[in-house]
């Protein structure tokens, strides 16, 4: 049955789309609009010329103004750093090209397979570590579509399918309602999980087509959703989560362990109890994966450790994260504790 009678009460399905064409996209402009030092400008130039800067307003708006160290803006300022060769720090940490199956689907762990819908995101997340992802060679077309959904037919193993991208909610309604159909025909195919960090950076996206279509799935859904700061939680991410809820989504978050972003204990655990008054439970905090570019983001292990050990004398279980690292060729993430 429909619960989602009252339509006008909900963002229109346009206001989404138009948020993620007008993003912030030239550097300059993002220092101006936060009233920040032009001094600024020539890291962030140098930066964004091999990841491109992109914030959307929404999450602009979050951001305290005349601060450069804002826990936000931090996440999506290119820097100079970033033009530096590390050692260790790779193109693909994760080696996920390994695992390419067939365009746009990735195969790693047993049961469960990653479909990249959208090589577009809302936000340039700095730390990314799909940042040089050649998502122009992984197009789900439609005789890509069906080459995955051959894929999927043949293993019956395999019962989750997992939404990525880039941002798998870029794709429209339209478009992902095609496509959980397709999948739903395939009956060893029991859950879908998407991971997307649209709900947090654009609410609006949170539609109410998307919520009737998750709802009215047969399939078990999971969104994971990607915050690593409470001050990214405001109340248009309350109403969203709010409205995935009633749509039967289960809603977990992943975050990433970050420097001069989130590595304070005071920090995570405002982030766990902030998701949770949303109805999101914490599930993975990740280290840095060793991504070429991002190698100013990292914090040693032994701190990580100690961070998580401190927030475990914090808060009850459920809303500490599973501190882990994706390890290429392991069968499961690695745990950092016991
Ligand atoms: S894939 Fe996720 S983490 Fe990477 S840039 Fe896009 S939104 Fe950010």
């Amino acid at each position: 049955m429909n619960s989602f009678p009252d339509i006008t009460q909900l963002p229109a399905t346009e206001e989404w789309q138009q948020l993620l064409s007008n993003t912030i996209d030239e550097p300059e402009a993002l220092l101006r609009e936060l009233d920040l030092p032009l001094s600024l400008l020539d890291g962030a130039d140098q930066g964004a010329r091999l990841f491109a800067l992109k914030v959307p307003r929404p999450f602009l708006q979050r951001m305290e103004k005349g601060n450069p160290n804002d826990p936000l803006l931090r996440q999506v300022l290119p820097l100079e750093a970033e033009t530096l060769e590390i050692r260790g720090y790779v193109t693909d940490p994760l080696a996920e090209m390994a695992a390419n199956h067939s365009d746009g689907l990735i195969h790693k762990y047993k049961g469960r397979v990653l479909l990249i819908l959208s090589g577009a995101c809302a936000v340039n997340c700095r730390y990314c570590f799909r940042r040089h992802f050649p998502y122009a060679d992984n197009r789900l077309g439609s005789e890509q579509w069906n080459k995955v959904l051959d894929y999927l037919r043949a293993d019956d193993s395999i019962s989750e399918v997992i939404f990525s991208g880039g941002d798998p909610l870029a794709t429209s309604d339209s478009r992902l309602q095609r496509m959980i159909g397709d999948l739903e025909q395939i009956p060893h195919l029991r859950r879908l999980r998407i991971h997307s960090r649209l709900p947090v950076v654009i609410p609006q996206r949170v539609t109410a087509r998307l919520c009737q279509m998750l709802e009215q799935s047969r399939f078990d859904t999971a969104l994971v959703l990607h915050a690593n700061h409470a001050n990214e939680l405001d109340r248009n991410v309350a109403k969203a989560a709010a409205r995935l809820k009633q749509a039967n989504v289960t809603l977990l978050n992943q975050a990433v362990l970050l420097k001069g972003v989130n590595e304070s204990v005071s920090a995570q655990a405002a982030l766990s109890e902030t998701l949770f008054s949303m109805g999101i439970l914490p599930y993975y905090l990740f280290t840095l994966d060793p991504v070429q570019g991002a190698a100013h983001f990292d914090i040693p292990d032994q701190q990580a450790i100690a961070l998580h050990a401190e927030l475990q004398t914090l808060l009850p279980g459920y809303l500490v994260p599973r501190l882990a690292r994706e390890i290429p060729g392991r069968a499961s993430k690695t745990l950092l504790h016991d």
